[in-house]
Formats: structure tokens, C-alpha cells, sequence
């Protein structure tokens, strides 16, 4: 069962001789519960991609699936209520807000949707991703891993259909950054989550059961059960 669709999807950019096109027909599903990476060199369409797959951006032809929800077509207010209530994202610069505390990041995705948190998958989100004694801390007041961990925690604990992680350790050492990608692991195998990452790092993609390689705006290759230095 998919997780997420993408039909057929094309993206242009701009017009005439300005014009890029950025997605050229592409087609791929994201099984439930699994972690799909997606490479490719700089200016494949990758970025495009998850953009319009989230919701972020609109297509220009094909269709997108979140479950069972057409995304295409959604109004700007459809399209609102699709981010915040059916996918998660982790962003490479953290996106925390500054003013709230770790445990206030985590939960602003529930308060803003209105939705009360279940506080048992609270504390099981938080101590997967340890950061028991950090709730009461400022984003200042935390190390670049200790903030992505937080985003992390924040995108798991609405349970989303998909998170979409975009270069999720590009701002971190590799120590940090294995600790990201071992609780992204861990929310698929214990939670059964869906996960959707870009990624420039071989390393990180092989934390994936699935890498789907684009170029020039198309899936050129697909690779199950990567491993480094395979994807290398
Ligand atoms: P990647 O994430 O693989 O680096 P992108 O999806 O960011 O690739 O970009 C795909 C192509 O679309 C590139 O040629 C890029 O320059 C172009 N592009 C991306 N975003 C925009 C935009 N907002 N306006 C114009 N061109 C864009
Ligand atoms: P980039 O990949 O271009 O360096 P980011 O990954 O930080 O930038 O963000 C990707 C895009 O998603 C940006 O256009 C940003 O405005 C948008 N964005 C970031 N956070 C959110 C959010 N919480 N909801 C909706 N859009 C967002």
C-alpha cells in the first residue's frame, strides 16, 4: 500500500528562455513503513520532487497522492490542512522556533492543528530520540544535533501518512548526523513510519531500504536494500 504517489508528475520553472523544466514525467510510490532515499547530482529535481510530493509546490501535469488524498487540485487552504494534519518535515537547517522550549517545538504541529497530545507517544517519541532532559531547553541552548533531533521528535509525534526529510544531516558532523539517521531507522522499524529523504550522502542513504536516483528531472535508477558502498 502506498504511503505517498507521484503520477506522471511534471514541473516547469519559469518561461520561455528562462524556462527549466524541473520534473519530466516522474512516476514512483512510497510504500507504508518504509524509508525511501532520493539522490542524484545537484539540479536533478529532487528538491522539486519532495516540494511537490509534501504539498510545498504545485505540478504542472501528473498527480500526487498522500494516502488516499489527491493532492493536486487542493486549493492553498487544502493544501495547509494536507501539511499539517497527513506529513511531517525535517528540514536541513532545523526550522525550530527560537522563542519555545524543545518539548514546545515538539508539540506545535498538535497545538496548531488543535489536536491533544497523547502523552504516552510523547514520552515514547522522546526517549527514542533522547532527548529526555533537554525538553525545557531553548533551541540556542542546544548542539546542532540535539536541535535536528528535536525536529525530528516534532515530525514523528503527529504520527503523519509521510516525513519528508530534506538533507536532513547536511548541517551536522557525522557523529550527530548517525544519531538523525538511527532514530529515522528506528521510526520505521518500531513505529512503522514512512519516511522520504534527500540526501547528497551516500552514508545516509544506506540507512534506507530503498534509493530512487533522479537526473536531469527523471528516476534514471532504483536500488533496494542499499548499503554505502554500494551506493558509492
Ligand atoms: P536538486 O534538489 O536535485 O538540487 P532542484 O529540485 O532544486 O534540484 O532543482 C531542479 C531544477 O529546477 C534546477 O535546474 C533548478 O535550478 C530549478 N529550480 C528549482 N527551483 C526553482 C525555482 N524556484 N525557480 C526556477 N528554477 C528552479
Ligand atoms: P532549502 O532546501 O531551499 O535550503 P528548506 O529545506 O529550509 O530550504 O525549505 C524548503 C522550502 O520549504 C522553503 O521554500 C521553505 O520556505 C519551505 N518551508 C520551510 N518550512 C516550512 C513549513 N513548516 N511549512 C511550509 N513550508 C515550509
Amino acid at each position: 500500500e502506498a504511503a505517498a504517489r507521484a503520477t506522471d508528475v511534471w514541473k516547469v520553472y519559469g518561461s520561455g528562455e528562462a524556462q527549466v523544466i524541473a520534473l519530466r514525467g516522474v512516476t514512483a510510490e512510497f510504500t507504508k513503513g518504509r524509508f525511501t532515499a532520493i539522490m542524484g547530482p545537484s539540479g536533478s529535481g529532487k528538491s522539486t520532487l519532495m516540494h511537490c510530493l509534501a504539498g510545498l509546490d504545485y505540478t504542472d501535469r501528473g498527480e500526487i497522492h498522500i494516502g488516499d488524498n489527491l493532492v493536486t487540485g487542493l486549493s492553498d487552504k487544502g493544501l495547509t490542512l494536507l501539511r499539517r494534519e497527513k506529513v511531517g518535515f525535517i528540514f536541513q537547517q532545523f526550522n525550530l522556533m527560537p522563542t519555545l522550549t524543545a518539548e514546545e517545538n515538539i508539540l506545535l504541529p498538535l497545538s496548531i492543528g488543535k489536536r491533544k497530545p497523547d502523552r504516552a507517544w510523547f514520552d515514547q517519541v522522546v526517549d527514542t530520540v533522547g532527548l529526555r532532559d533537554r525538553l525545557s531547553h531553548k533551541p540556542t541552548e542546544l548542539s546542532g544535533g540535539q536541535q535536528q533531533r528535536v525536529a525530528c521528535a516534532r515530525a514523528l509525534v503527529q504520527r503523519p501518512d509521510v516525513i519528508f526529510a530534506d538533507e536532513p544531516t547536511g548541517n551536522l558532523d557525522s557523529k550527530s548526523g548517525t544519531e538523525v539517521l538511527k532514530f529515522l531507522r528506528r521510526s520505521v522499524d518500531d513505529f512503522g513510519q514512512t519516511i522520504v529523504m534527500v540526501t547528497h550522502d551516500p552514508v545516509a542513504a544506506s540507512y534506507a531500504d530503498r534509493v530512487l536516483f533522479l537526473a536531469d528531472g527523471q528516476v534514471v535508477d532504483e536500488m533496494f536494500d542499499p548499503t554505502a558502498d554500494r551506493v558509492l
